[in-house]
């Protein structure tokens, strides 16, 4: 049997459709468009390349961005006064500091984000947004957890990738309860956020990690497994069974410099029901979902 794919980029397309339609409307009411502000401090290749396909989804959604880039020698009181005046700015609906910083600066991330007005937290990081995901409350959810959603949600609906829908409302929010979820990896990023979201949506949630003993053993009694771990395709065919949705969210460069998940993709999709290829899954939902807070974030301003 072979697995449902579960196409990021064409799901993260109808969103970004969505959003456009959206922001078209509410742009023609109240006379401004959403903003995004992305702060990238140094050169990091992969960072950069984040930020430019940010900047063009952005754009094909109708969201204005104001990008402010820093060198990597930047000072933490810097970064702090664009961060002070994005907060400020009536413009700036969401601030994304992108992650990771350069040099000793990663260890200034917490402060900085902590920074961020929590209203404009559109990548669901800060600490207020974090605890109001604890109490099941709030409105900013982390981006990739986000989207990861919305990949069980497609596994669960009877639309499949590719297939010619209007919106996403054509996909059913899904009740998760009864279904075991497995989360491998907990961290503040991904893992723990995530396996609040499966709570939210009453999945039985056990969150796995380095120091998990029999990880396979654990793994196959998933319902739905999140692999959130960093290490090439750590999960094989024998971990899942027939029924198994699998959504990879680790990136991996291999030694041919391509990238990879967590899942070894190839086998896993001859022995569960739906996968998330990568590259192509979860982390072109990350991208949409950082426009959909955006869009949130927007609408809540307007609204007072
Ligand atoms: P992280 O902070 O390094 O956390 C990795 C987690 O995996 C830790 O909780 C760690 O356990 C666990 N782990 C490590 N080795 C393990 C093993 N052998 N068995 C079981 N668990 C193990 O990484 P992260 O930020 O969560 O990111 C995870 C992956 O997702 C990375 O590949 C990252 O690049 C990718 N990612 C993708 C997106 C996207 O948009 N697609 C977004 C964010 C991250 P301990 O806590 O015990 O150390």
């Amino acid at each position: 049997m072979s697995a449902k794919i579960l196409d990021g980029k064409w799901l993260a397309s109808i969103y970004e459709q969505d959003i456009h339609r959206q922001c078209q409307t509410l742009s023609e009411k109240f006379g401004s468009a959403p903003g995004l502000a992305v702060i990238l401090v140094g050169d990091n290749p992969a960072s950069k390349a984040y930020v430019g396909r940010k900047g063009k989804v952005a754009a094909r959604c109708g969201i204005q961005t104001f990008d402010t880039r820093l060198a990597a020698s930047a000072s933490k009181e810097e970064i702090l006064e664009h961060i002070v005046a994005f907060n400020k700015n009536p413009e700036v609906d969401g601030i994304l500091l992108q992650l990771p910083l350069p040099g000793e600066l990663s260890s200034e991330s917490d402060d900085l984000i902590a920074a961020i007005a929590p209203e404009k937290d559109v990548d669901g990081l800060h600490p207020f947004n974090q605890g109001l995901l604890l109490q099941g409350k709030g409105v900013l959810r982390s981006c990739t957890p986000l989207g990861v959603m919305k990949m069980i949600d497609l596994a669960l609906s009877d639309v499949k990738s590719g297939d010619d829908i209007e919106s996403t409302d054509q996909i059913p929010v899904a009740d998760l309860s009864g279904k075991k979820a497995v989360v491998i990896g907990r961290s503040v990023l991904v893992g723990k956020p995530v396996s609040f979201l499966l709570l939210e949506r009453n999945a039985t949630v056990t969150i796995a990690h380095s120091r998990t003993k029999d990880l396979s053993a654990v793994v196959r009694e998933a319902d739905i497994v999140v692999a959130a771990v960093g290490k090439e395709h750590l999960v094989k065919s024998d971990w899942v069974h027939s029924n198994a949705i699998v959504i990879d969210v680790g990136i991996n460069r291999t030694e041919q410099g391509t990238l990879t998940g967590d899942v070894a993709f190839d086998e896993v999709a001859q022995a569960c029901s739906a996968i998330t290829p990568v590259p192509g899954g979860v982390g072109q939902m990350t991208v949409a979902m950082l426009m959909h807070n955006t869009l949130l974030s927007y609408m809540a301003r307007m609204s007072q």
